[in-house]
């Protein structure tokens, strides 16, 4: 299994991502993403629409604001509740999650585990990022940054029911910035204050919210394999009785065993039809649906699946890593299903004077794939890049391609080389996408 620090440099130096604020020496559970991490999540993201909304007849897509109504959050319950137990070390002040501080046996209970100082008691501490909205800065103007994605989808159920004319039991989906000021951000971008979720709320009668649970883990965990994240390193965990929220019926985490061990990815619950009570209540505005083939009107149950790109992302970077031992050097290859790769095609050009009609063929390229034209460098390190970028194929047009107009195409994963002829490359390509 990759460290965590081979990882994080290896994403610094290909342009996967870069702490934020870099240059001012960062800013603690912020990350950016760079020309080659921006793809990888949008393809992770493409990946989920497509699964989630684009190839199904019952789930439809919302973009909400990060900014809701602040009693969105008051009948949510993350105004009064959404906050962790944390201890300050009176010494040197740093602050830790108190339901997660080691009992260590050096310092003893009540002591720093950095510096041996005395702690706090455990205060509790919200997470919700507050702002202020408009130009005074009082009491009245709070708003918050949204800790979660869905709650818009709750207060939205009745416009989008409406303007989408789906009947329950339906979906709505939702992929944006959440944000929460997690008090001991870790493990890269496992655990950061801004981060992005991918969302999805179905409604349903109660009578069938525990078939659409069942149906929806399945769904979701099966999802993950179809971005070739090994089986072997998933799993599924429900979750205990004493673990679930008083108003919830059950919840599954799809787990991945990241280097510091298995890790919730996603949690799909059958969250009953609390949200959309809540809701009715805080605001006085109905949410029951009338079921015309049940003759009945009902307020809808439930079923939330949520999973962040950002740990969906850092699984997919885990998974993909890996090191091989090619005639005593190393190599690195980050063996990215196909769909996930930030570049599918680079064409290489062997010489700087090649470089017209290597270019030409790379514009060709690119009406069809995420490509790239690169001639930096010696033919050896260019492919060395590709590996760790997880460039499926290396195009290289060589003197050669001038007579018998044919290009070498390498494969990222053997290693093999094939001349094929320059107009069926693109079909070759296109046909290795395909599978
Ligand atoms: P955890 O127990 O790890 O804090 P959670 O159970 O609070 O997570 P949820 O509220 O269920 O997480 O959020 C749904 C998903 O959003 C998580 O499965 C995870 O993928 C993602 N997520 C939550 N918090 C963070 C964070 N701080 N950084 C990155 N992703 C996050």
């Amino acid at each position: 299994m990759v460290e965590m620090e081979t990882l994080v440099s290896l994403c610094k130096r290909r342009g996967f991502i870069f702490q934020s604020s870099e240059i001012y020496g960062g800013i603690n559970g912020f990350w950016d993403f760079g020309p080659a991490g921006v793809e990888l999540k949008r393809r992770i993201k493409d990946s989920w629409w497509r699964q989630m909304v684009q190839q199904r007849d019952d789930v439809v897509g919302v973009d909400t604001s990060i900014i809701a109504h602040p009693r969105t959050w008051v009948a949510s319950g993350h105004v009064a509740s959404f906050s962790d137990p944390m201890v300050d070390c009176k010494e040197c002040k740093k602050r830790f999650r108190a339901d997660d501080m080691p009992v260590s046996k050096k310092h003893g209970e009540g002591r720093c585990p950095e510096c041996g100082g005395e702690l706090t008691e455990a205060r509790s501490f919200n997470l919700m990022f507050e702002t202020h909205v408009g130009a005074t800065a009082d009491s009245g103007s709070i708003a918050y940054l949204r800790p979660e994605t869905c709650q818009s989808i709750f207060t939205q159920f009745k416009n989008v029911q409406v303007v989408s004319r789906k009947k329950v039991p339906f979906g709505i989906a939702q992929i944006g910035k959440a944000f929460r000021n997690e008090i001991t951000p870790r493990n890269f971008i496992f655990r950061s204050r801004e981060f992005e979720q991918m969302e999805m709320e179905f409604f349903c009668h109660a009578d069938e919210s525990e078939k659409w649970f069942e149906y929806w883990v399945n769904e979701r965990y099966e999802w993950f394999k179809s971005i070739g994240i090994k089986p072997e390193c998933l799993r599924l965990r429900p979750h205990e009785q004493d673990e679930l929220a008083h108003y919830a019926r059950g919840c599954s985490d799809v787990e991945y065993e990241m280097p510091f061990g298995w890790s919730e990815m996603e949690g799909i619950a059958n969250r009953a039809n609390y949200d959309l009570t809540q809701h009715m209540n805080e605001s006085g505005k109905d949410m029951n649906y009338f079921d015309d083939a049940r003759k009945e009107k009902f307020i809808p149950c439930v079923i939330e699946t949520s999973v962040g790109v950002d740990r969906t992302a850092l699984a997919v970077l885990c998974d993909a890593y890996r090191e091989e031992d090619v005639k005593g050097e190393m190599r690195v290859v980050m063996g990215f299903d196909r769909s996930l790769a930030p570049v599918q095609v680079a064409v290489l050009p062997l010489s700087g004077k090649l470089r017209e009609p290597a270019d030409k063929l790379e514009k060709e390229m690119k009406k069809h794939f995420y490509s790239e034209y690169d001639d930096a460098g010696s033919i050896g390190k260019r492919y060395r890049r590709h590996d760790e970028i997880g460039t499926p194929y290396c195009v290289t047009y060589d003197f050669e391609s001038e007579t018998d107009h044919a290009v070498t195409v390498r494969n990222r994963d053997t290693m093999e080389q094939e001349r094929i002829s320059i107009d069926k490359v693109l079909d070759y390509l296109r046909e290795k996408f395909e599978k």
